[in-house]
């Protein structure tokens, strides 16, 4: 058994072209809120798509196909949420000159990669009188940036050197550093003469209370582009590839492809690094919110035929897998490993241990997704989250398999995943929006 090599079979300027405005929006929408603002605006023009914003952080896009809508939908599912580090409620406090933000992390990060970087805040300020104001600093020219320190390697011996790593930046020791100049004068009255000024730059240049801050969704993202990464630009290197890189295909194959098989949904959730809970997450009703007004539309409202239609409509779950990295291929199986270069990666199943927390594809749907992939020339292999028992991960597939969809997981695979730079090859990028476009297109 041998994968191809997908340089093979692709013209480089296609590749190129696809990843370069890749690149692009993956430098624009690293937050929930901004993907949806982005893709938003991109289908905007388009009469044939229907959206459905789900409080502006997850997002259905709708587009009618050849089949009767009660013979079942296409779906390409993905998430547009990344690990992050999100600003506390009450985040204030001044110690020693320096005013900082308390943070609380948001997903699976190894906390040592997030220190000693640029980093930007993007979010809103949601004030007492209703009104909502964006958040974004860092990215913009001329923008300030803050960071996360680190101590010094002269000083770390005895509080960090000999810990475990997982131990070496304990999550609440990521405290952003936000603005050290105080108020001037001898005024013994103010204690706290760094947070005083810190108030009213807040207050004066962007309208913000202190106690805004407490109805305030703040992430902590990394500053700047993404970038071609290599002498022959073979990849990209960026924040939150995991899961845009399978969104951005996701909705550029649905509004690319002519004829769609069957009518098609591209649901983008919010909520997957933290467990797909609360009401914007793959675990909510939006996906039946989506099918049964689509089906209104069609004169059928009863609730028994969106449940009928689901159990007869197909997914991919579009995410990323772990690519083999060669300074750590022992914790991969080798044969059952995704490799940068080689396409699309196929996960039947991920979860962990004994195959838990996981769909598990049917022989049947993996041949048809197969067959499809093949038909279509788009090149692909197997993937498994790491060896047996080495780790392991899930993704929003198990929550569209539990409504009776037959759903396989297939998206990018990535090195140095959950990282401030995640990695992944042009050609795979690419054949993960040929994949879907497949999908979507093929009965
Ligand atoms: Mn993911
Ligand atoms: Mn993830």
């Amino acid at each position: 058994m041998k994968f191809k090599i997908a340089w093979d079979f692709v013209k480089e300027d296609d590749v190129f072209n696809y990843a370069e405005i890749y690149r692009e929006f993956l430098s624009k929408a690293k937050t929930e809120r901004e993907t949806v603002e982005y893709f938003t605006k991109l289908v905007a023009p388009r009469q044939d798509v229907r959206t459905y914003n789900f409080r502006n952080k997850s997002l259905v896009l709708y587009k009618k196909g050849k089949s009767d809508i009660l013979d079942g939908f296409r779906i390409l599912a993905a998430h547009i949420d990344a690990p992050r580090i999100d600003i506390k409620q009450n985040p204030l406090y001044e110690d020693t000159g320096i005013v900082l933000l308390e943070t609380h992390y948001y997903g699976g990060i190894k906390t040592y990669q997030w220190v000693t970087k640029p980093m930007a805040i993007k979010g809103v300020v949601v004030k007492k009188d209703r009104s909502s104001l964006r958040i974004n600093i860092g990215d913009e020219p001329g923008d300030p940036v803050f960071t996360f320190t680190d101590i010094l390697p002269h000083l770390s011996k005895n509080v960090q050197a000999g810990k475990k790593i997982s131990e070496a930046v304990h999550g609440e020791k990521l405290d952003l550093l936000f603005g050290s100049i105080p108020v001037k004068g001898e005024d013994d009255k103010i204690k706290e003469k760094v947070m005083e000024n810190i108030i009213s730059i807040l207050r004066q240049k962007y309208n913000i209370e202190e106690e805004d801050l407490i109805s305030a969704e703040l992430e902590v993202v990394p500053q700047g582009p993404a970038f071609d990464v290599g002498i022959d630009r073979s990849m990209i290197g960026g924040y939150g590839q995991d899961d845009r890189v399978c969104a951005y295909a996701a909705v550029k194959a649905l509004l690319d492809a002519e004829n769609l098989a069957r009518p098609t949904l591209v649901i983008l959730f919010d909520k997957e690094e933290i467990g797909s809970d609360g009401n914007t997450g793959a675990e909510s009703m939006i996906l039946e919110f989506a099918v049964s007004d689509v089906l209104k539309e069609h004169g059928v409202s009863d609730y028994a035929s969106v449940r009928k239609v689901l159990y007869k409509s197909e997914a991919i779950s579009g995410d990323v897998t772990a690519g083999v990295d060669p300074n750590w291929k022992e914790v991969h199986e080798l044969k059952n490993a995704a490799k940068l270069g080689y396409g699309i990666a196929i996960s039947k199943y991920t979860g962990s241990g004994g195959k838990y927390a996981t769909n598990d594809a049917h022989a049947e749907f993996v041949a048809k997704i197969v067959s499809i992939f093949e038909k279509e020339g788009v090149v692909w292999q197997v993937a498994e989250l790491g060896k047996v028992d080495e780790g392991g991960g899930g993704t929003v597939a198990k929550y569209l398999s539990k409504f009776g969809i037959d759903t396989i997981d297939a998206g990018t695979p990535l090195l140095s995943m959950h990282s401030p730079f995640e990695i992944a090859s042009k050609v795979d990028i690419y054949m993960t929006y040929k994949a879907y476009k497949a999908f979507v297109q093929t009965e």
